[in-house]
């Protein structure tokens, strides 16, 4: 899978941008501010229709335009696919595939995947759980769209449960349907469990192994998916799990009403992170957090490649500060399957890696 051109008009600091990539490595670099982050937005926004951190399509759209467009030309499942994302303030976006619009976002992912790395992706090992689940569900929801569905579902029941816990002493006739979104939660939460347990199962050995060559085999790097206590086998049929799951709710029905909050679910799911034996979020350097954190993304990307035979484009924002030159030198000579593109400040230990990109102001130059 490549991503052989882009165009821009009105995304960002881009006004009127075209580019070409190389099918292996990308060399994007400018100095601080000139729109390499937005750039690898851009192209991160192909798959899913959705960006790593904006929080809506007004971001997005240039400061001092009514409308933004990120056209791209891209190679996957032996086809070429012309894809069209517009963006308005105060409409609702489009997207066209070779000029045909989609229904839904979901329908990109089976077209492009990236894997993204960029800076804050360190409070994947340093921040709270929170963060870790956002990483399994976006892995997930790329790789079956199954997945998506019941997180959609999850998250809508967990709002309106959470409504009932905090309004049923106003008004008690609330309990009545609370045993109704147990039931619906804990199908729902099985599926998640399920299909969590089993990427993790699949990524953990690939993130250690990528580590100890990260780290010229010093480091060991051990992650486990941390769940509701009551689950016994989270890689079991999901219709175990839902017991399990009903049963924990059952033990905890008196203090969810008492704390007014939703207690029990696999909205609390944690992957956790060991180097060395200790546990990564108190105890690694800041050169063992951005190795791990990227192990973990390398991961990911072999597994996509695993599932569906294709590599996906991999963004690397920012990625070599912090790293001493061994670690560097894995960044940039292991990785060499795929399509990479690569944010640097400078370009002195890049030029012989591939194409390079000079960007200054919103233009190539
Ligand atoms: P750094 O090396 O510091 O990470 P960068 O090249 O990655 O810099 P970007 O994050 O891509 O920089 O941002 C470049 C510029 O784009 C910023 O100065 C920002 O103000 C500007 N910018 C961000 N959003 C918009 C927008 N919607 N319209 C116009 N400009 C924007
Ligand atoms: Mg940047």
């Amino acid at each position: 899978m490549r991503v052989c051109s882009i165009c821009l008009d009105g995304f960002r600091n881009y006004t009127n941008f075209s580019a070409s990539f190389d099918p292996g490595v990308n060399v994007i670099w400018g100095e601080n501010a000139q729109g390499k982050t937005n750039l690898l937005e851009a192209i991160g926004f192909l798959s899913g229709a959705r960006s790593h951190r904006a929080r809506g399509d007004r971001e997005l759209i240039s400061f001092q335009r009514d409308q933004g467009t990120i056209t791209a030309q891209v190679d996957s499942r032996d086809r070429t696919f012309l894809i069209e994302a517009q963006l308005a303030r105060g409409r609702r976006r489009k997207l066209l595939v070779n000029r045909v619009k989609l229904k839904t976002a979901a329908e990109l992912t089976g077209i492009v995947q990236t894997v993204l790395f960029c800076p804050e992706d360190l409070a994947l090992i340093k921040s709270g759980a929170a963060e870790r689940r956002a990483f399994l569900d976006h892995a997930i929801c790329q790789l079956r769209p199954r997945y998506g569905e019941a997180l959609a579902q999850y998250h809508k029941l967990l709002d309106h449960k959470t409504r009932i816990l905090r309004d049923w002493e106003k008004n008690p006739s609330l309990l009545e349907v609370l045993e109704d979104f147990n039931e619906a939660m804990a199908r729902a939460g099985a599926l998640l469990i399920h299909y969590r347990a089993h990427f993790v199962g699949k990524l953990a050995p690939r993130a250690a192994q990528i580590q100890r060559d990260f780290s010229g085999d010093r480091e060991e790097l051990t992650l486990s998916y941390q769940t509701v206590g009551t689950v016994r086998n989270p890689l079991g049929p999901t219709v175990s799990i839902y017991e399990d799951l009903r049963a924990h709710q059952d033990s905890h029905r008196r203090a969810e009403l008492e704390a007014r909050s939703c207690l029990s679910g696999p909205h609390k799911d944690d992957l956790a992170a060991w180097i060395d034996g200790q546990p990564a979020r108190q105890f690694a350097s800041q050169g063992q957090t951005r190795t791990a954190a990227l192990s973990l993304k390398l991961a990911e990307r072999e597994l996509f490649e695993d599932d569906t035979g294709q590599w996906p484009v991999l963004l690397l924002d920012d990625v070599l500060s912090e790293l001493d030159a061994k670690r560097q030198d894995f960044v940039l000579n292991q990785i060499r399957t795929g399509q990479v593109l690569i944010t640097c400040c400078e370009t002195d230990r890049l030029t012989e890696l591939g194409k390079v990109m000079l960007i200054r102001d919103g233009e190539l130059i």
